[in-house]
This record gives structure tokens, sequence and C-alpha cells, in this order.
């Protein structure tokens, strides 16, 4: 088409590079430049408003009324000097993305002037207009936890997550307050509060085992998060053609061209010149903004690509993600691209993930699942790493529960995914040193002897190229096809949507490793019994206790193959392939006690996120229905009509000259095309006849459920009588841009 080719030709949108003293800025020159960092307020606040507020961000006390109004003078003057105008409270609503309402720092005052009183205008900001909002929220998913008349939601400064400028209209700036968003009795409405709870939860147990292991200086343990993000990006002139992407975000109609990904020339391949574009201005804004992207490359799929970050604390890794997405989305609008961050866009092709990596770390900076060089004398991370691998254990079903959306469905469980079973990887190194500790026997070294001569870091490599350095690589190897592999010094949680915001899963996560970290140190008080500190024997009991009853989530293997399926089967272990299935799992007994007894949802709130995942689910299933079914008679079946007539046309024109008129290729093509336009037509009217199911049952849970079933297999069916119809309609006749020219 027209625009195919204009898609082709269009040139890249030129951006400079900022400057400093002549010459482009340094990275570290422009990082951060836009938030309000620790150190800015310490130049603008006087010391002891600056003392007490670091005391609060510690926990250690409340901030007052003095020292909320110093901090947002400070703030304010530091945000108008660079062009602010408004500011707003930046919260997470359980949309997946992020909210605001912006004002203006007007404010109006009553002076007497000359015995008249008049009204001029002022910039302010208090302090609690900088602590607390009150934003109408109740149009905001509540899960029925917010009756009308207490529908109050208010917006509270998380005042461990900085405040930040982001460009909005002529050259101006609004001042950005991450929040954690709360109903009138406190309930978390958000994604934020939650994790947040899960990470107070899990630094208590941690520092609970480190106290028993005799670090007692040890006062908070920090969950690290570092999230590789993968995404598609296609021209926005062609993605304006399909009502699918635009309305679902992935397409329903369309089938692989003949090459694809089958060469794998497109992984880590060169950068095409529009999308090195838009990457560099995504990253210097994000650098800006604080958040330190690290990497960018091309992913497996045409036009996929993946950034990842260094990783941070939690909460503040979780606000950089989604900061990312929301940059990539504005900045790839103005290169005229459409970025992508569906789980599955295109059938036949690679789908996005969200790699999850995830660890703790002390107050004193140490990584509790670092392996070292020999772990298996390092007591304290075989305490951690057992405690971790029996929460996979115990509250898989939590981890499924957390990463189940009706965009993932289309990922987990595809040829190149995670499918919905529970596991961990440990590597051929780690594996051998569970099963040593486990067996009571001294490390085998000849089941590892191609990873013998450790060296701190992991094992010296020959690549036996003289010229190059040599180069040592980590203790475990890589496993790309786990939902959850233990990866260096972190566990890389793969199974995890693309689109979706890592804060659920994360919580979930926390929450599980929490419960079982408090079961190690409680198993290791009685084993030491009334000694100060556990021998090494002691900890080596309860290491292999925890060990040997989590071992079946272990999994070394292909997790993509179908032999795991089966294998997972025979051990029991759940295969868990749709979102609603998945969802009543935070219903599991089990499941619902590690996370209501360690305050990380109550009762209430966990069922009104029940109840939302379902109404979320649904109301995704049925767009999709919907805009499919609209395509389907509006566009795709009167393009087949008009081809049916001209076919006819030129057999009627047949007719006269040739008399065997029915043995022509057109006559063939016509057969073909009738056959597949009535099956089209039929199934589209069965899936209008679901739909209506659907919308007349009345019953959030069955409506998932029967969106999950019914609804996804009608939908399917049309699909393919459309991909097949496709594939007989002339070319010029097909009413939207196909994937060959969407992809490449
Ligand atoms: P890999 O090759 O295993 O995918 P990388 O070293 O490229 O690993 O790291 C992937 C991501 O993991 C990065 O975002 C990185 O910052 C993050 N990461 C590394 N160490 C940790 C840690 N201790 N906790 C959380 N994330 C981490
Ligand atoms: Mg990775």
């Amino acid at each position: 088409s027209n625009a195919a080719v204009n898609a082709i030709t269009r040139p890249s949108r030129h951006v400079d590079w900022p400057t400093t003293k002549g010459r482009l800025s340094y990275v570290s020159e422009i990082f951060g430049e836009k938030v309000f960092t620790l150190s800015k307020m310490a130049e603008s606040l006087p010391k002891p408003e600056f003392k007490k507020f670091v005391e609060q961000v510690q926990g250690r006390q409340q901030l007052d009324r003095s020292t909320a109004d110093a901090v947002a003078h400070a703030v304010r003057i530091w945000a108008m000097n660079k062009g602010a105008t408004h500011y707003c409270h930046w919260f997470q609503p359980q949309t997946g993305t992020t909210a605001s309402k912006h004002d203006t720092f007007l404010s109006l005052k009553t002076v007497n002037n000359n015995g008249v009183d008049e009204t001029i205008a002022l910039d302010a900001f208090s302090g609690g207009a900088l602590m607390q909002s009150e934003p109408d929220a109740s149009s905001f998913p509540n899960g029925g936890m917010r009756t009308t008349f207490e529908a109050r939601g208010y917006t509270v400064w998380d005042t461990a997550s900085p405040m930040f400028l982001r460009p909005a209209a002529h050259g101006t700036f609004v001042l950005y307050i991450p929040s954690v968003f709360i109903s009138y009795n406190g309930e978390a409405l958000d994604e934020k509060t939650i994790l947040l709870r899960s990470n107070e939860a899990v630094s208590n147990a941690a520092v609970k085992l480190l106290h028993v292991l005799g670090k007692t200086h040890v006062k908070r343990v920090i969950t690290t998060l570092g999230c590789e993000q993968e995404f598609f990006l296609i021209d926005r002139s062609l993605y304006q053609m399909r009502p699918d992407l635009k309305m679902t975000g992935r397409s329903l109609v369309g089938s692989v061209p003949p090459k694809h990904q089958q060469l794998e020339d497109h992984y880590f391949g060169a950068i095409p010149s529009r999308v090195v574009a838009v990457l560099g201005e995504v990253e210097m804004e994000l650098f800006k903004l604080g958040v330190p992207l690290k990497t960018r490359h091309n992913e497996v799929a045409p036009n996929q690509f993946e950034v990842a970050p260094i990783f941070e604390e939690a909460a503040v890794a979780v606000d950089h993600n989604l900061l990312t997405m929301e940059v990539f989305h504005t900045v790839s609008h103005r290169h005229g691209l459409k970025v992508l961050f569906h789980e599955k866009p295109f059938k036949g092709v690679n789908g996005s993930g969200k790699h999850a990596n995830w660890a703790l770390s002390t107050d004193t900076g140490e990584n509790l699942l670092d392996p070292s060089a020999t772990p298996e004398t390092n007591y304290q991370f075989l305490l951690v790493l057992a405690a971790t691998l029996d929460a996979v254990h115990k509250h898989g079903g939590l981890l499924r529960a957390g990463i189940a959306s009706a965009s993932n469905e289309h990922r987990l469980g595809a040829q190149e995914a995670p499918p919905g079973i529970v596991s961990a990887f440990m590597g051929e190194h780690l594996d051998e040193v569970l099963n040593a500790v486990e067996e009571g026997r001294p490390v085998n070294s000849k089941n590892t002897a191609h990873l013998t001569s450790v060296k701190v870091g992991g094992t010296q490599l020959d690549i036996k190229v003289s010229t190059l350095p040599d180069i040592s690589r980590d203790l475990t190897d890589r496993n790309r096809t786990s939902p959850f592999a233990f990866t260096g010094n972190k566990f890389e949680f793969r199974a995890v949507g693309s689109k979706q915001s890592p804060s659920f899963p994360v919580t979930l996560l926390n929450s599980a490793v929490a419960a079982s970290l408090n079961d190690v140190a409680a198993a290791l008080i009685e084993q030491k019994g009334e000694a100060e500190l556990p021998t090494t024997d002691d900890i080596l009991a309860v290491v292999r206790k925890f060990i040997a009853q989590s071992k079946n989530i272990r999994f070394e293997g292909n997790n993509y193959s179908q032999e795991w399926v089966e294998e997972a089967a025979r051990r029991g272990l759940p295969n868990i392939k749709s979102a609603p299935a998945a969802f009543k799992q935070l219903l599991v007994p089990a499941n619902v006690d590690v996370l209501v007894s360690q305050g990380v949802l109550s009762q209430n709130e966990l069922n009104s996120r029940y109840h939302i995942l379902n109404e979320t689910y649904t109301k995704n299933q049925l767009i999709e229905a919907n805009t499919l079914s609209a395509m389907v008679s509006q566009s795709i079946l009167p393009a087949a009509f008009t081809y049916r007539k001209e076919l006819c046309d030129s057999l009627r024109g047949l007719k006269e000259f040739v008399l065997d008129y029915k043995s022509t290729p057109e006559f063939t093509a016509l057969e073909a095309l009738h056959g597949l336009t009535n099956t089209l037509q039929s199934s589209n009217s069965a899936l209008l006849k679901v739909i209506h199911t659907v919308e007349n049952l009345g019953d959030t849970d069955k409506e998932a459920e029967v969106c999950g079933s019914e609804l996804v297999a009608a939908l399917n069916t049309v699909r393919n009588a459309a991909d097949a119809l496709e594939g007989v309609v002339a070319d010029k006749h097909w009413p939207f841009p196909k994937y060959a020219e969407l992809l490449f």
C-alpha cells in the first residue's frame, strides 16, 4: 500500500543531544537533572529540616507540618526555576498504568490596598498540598471496596521516591510527586501501597534470619529489582490503519509472512536508524529523570527490541519501569512510530516479556543471593536460597496469579514463552551444590568438572584465542526457558507480562519469600536451642529440610518442551493455562494466609483485587471480540464481496468465450473464496452470540470464565477464517496492512 511505501521513506526525527562546555554531555552530567534528589534538597533546605526529612524517610519519625512546608517551598522554587507551572500526585491505580491530575502553583490572596480589598495572584505550595491530595477517584477500579458515599480516595507522597519534572506543553514542566493511593479507611487502592508493605514484610523476615546468624548490625533488607523490557516498534500510519492494534494492542487478524524470524537475523543485529533515533531520545529523557537505562538491543522477532536498566530499590524500579513505558509512548509518537508493549502483538511471531530481576540486599550493601565463589560453604546464601525455593514451592500459585492477564495468556504456554507451570532453575553448578547438601555428601567436582577452577565472580573460561583477554563467567549458566531462573546473583522472574506493572508480581513474590524466611528463621532458632549462634550442622540441617521439601519445583531442562508438561504433571505441579483459573489462586487458603497474616493485603483488599482482575479480564476480552467482529463485518467481508463480484464479472465474460469456464483458475478462486466467506460469516455470528451471552451473565466470576473458554475459542475460529481469507483475496482488496508491511 501507499502507506507502507511512505513508512519506508519517512526520515528519522532529528534531536540534539545536550551539550556541556561545548561538547556533547556525558550521561552522568544529564543524569537526574530533572529529579529533586536528596542532594538538591540538602542544598536548598535548612539543615535541621533536612535531617528531619531523612529521618522520616528512614521510618524513624513522622513528618511534621513545618518540615513538610519547608520541603514544599524548596521543591517549588527548584521546580519553578526549571519551568514548572503545575504539580501533581502521580499514582498507580489498578489499571496497569499511572494517573495524575495537575494543579497549578497559583494561589489567590486578598490584600488591603489603601483601604480597598484587592485580590492578587501568588505562587504557593504548602506542605499539606505536597503530602496529600484528594483526587476525585471514584472512577478508578476499586472492586466494590468504596461505595459512592465514601468514595474518597487519598494520594499521599511516598517520600522514599523522589519528585521529578516531566515536560508538558510550550516548554513548561509539571512537578511529579510519586504517591500511594488509599481509601478513606486506609485500604490500598493502588499497586504501590501493597508493594511497600511487602518490602517491609520481606525486610522484617530477612533481618530476623540475619540476627539469628549473629548479624545484628543489619537493620533493614531491601528488595532490589531490575526490569528488562521488551517491545515492538511499528510505523504509526500503518498502525492507524489497524483498528485491532489501536483498540487492543495486538493484531486480531493476520498471518506470518514466509520470512519472519526463522533466520534469526534480527537478534542483536544492527538497530535500524529510525529506531535508534527513538531509543536515543527515550534514553535522553529517562536519564534526565534519573532512570538508569543501561542496555538496548534488537530482540528475536522482527521489529522487536529490549531495554534494561541498572537495578534499584524495588518501588523506585517500578516507578522507573512505568516511566520508561510512558516515555516510549510519547517519544515514539514524535518519531511517527508506535510502541507496542502487548505480550503477543503478532500471531506466530515471538511475544514480549518483562524479565523482573529480583534479589535482596542488606542496608550495608550485601546481596543475600550472591553465592560467592563457594556457595557450598556460604551458609547465609544457602538459607536465603532455600527460603526462596520454599516460597516458590508453597506459593507457586501466587506467582502464577500475579502474571495472569488477558494479554499475557497469549504468551505463556506459547512456543517461545514459559508454560503456565511455575518452576525454578538453578543452573548445573548450584543444582549440584543443593543436591550435595541435601544428600549430606561433598560437592562432586566430577559433576561440575567443566566448571572447575573457581575464582571470585565465577569460573575461568578458556576461549582459546590468545589475543582475547581471559574472561570469567558466572557460576550459573543460562536457561532462557525457565519462568523463574537463578542467574548469577539474583532470580529472574521471566514470565512477567511486558505490558503489566511489575508491582503486583513482585509484591506476591516478596510476600511468599517473607513467609518462608520467617519459617527458616524459626526452624533455625529451634535447631540451635539454647546456643547463642547456630552451628554449621544446625544450618545445614535446616537448609537440607527446606531444599528437600521444595525439590519438585526445581527443573533444569527445557521448559518449552512437551516432556516438561508431562513431567510436571507426574510431579503434581499445576499447569494453569487461563488467567481466570490463575486468579483463583488468590483465594486458595494458604495463599490468602500468606498475604493477610503479613499485612500485605487485608481479606477485603484481596477480594476487591480478585474482583478487579476478573472484571478487567472480561472487559479486555469483550473489547477484542467486538473489535474483531466489527472488522469482519465492516471491512473483511465487504472486501471479500468486492473481490467475489470481480471474479463473477470476469467469469461471466469467460463464459462467452470459454466453453468449460468451470475449469478456469477464476472459477477455482471463486469457489475457495465462496467457502471461506461463508465460514467467516457464520463464525462471526457465533462470536456475536457468545458476546451476547457474556454480557448477560451478570456475575464477574462467571463472565471471566466464559470469556476464557468460549469467547476465546469463538474469537480464534473467526480469526482462522479471516486469515484463510487473507490468503485468497486479491492483495489490492485486503482492507488492512499485512504482517509483511507492519513488520518489515
Ligand atoms: P542477564 O544477562 O542475566 O539477563 P544482566 O546482567 O544483563 O543479566 O542483568 C539483567 C538485569 O538484572 C539488569 O536490569 C540488572 O540491573 C539486573 N540485576 C543485576 N543484579 C541484580 C540484583 N542484585 N537485584 C536485582 N536486579 C539485578
Ligand atoms: Mg535476562
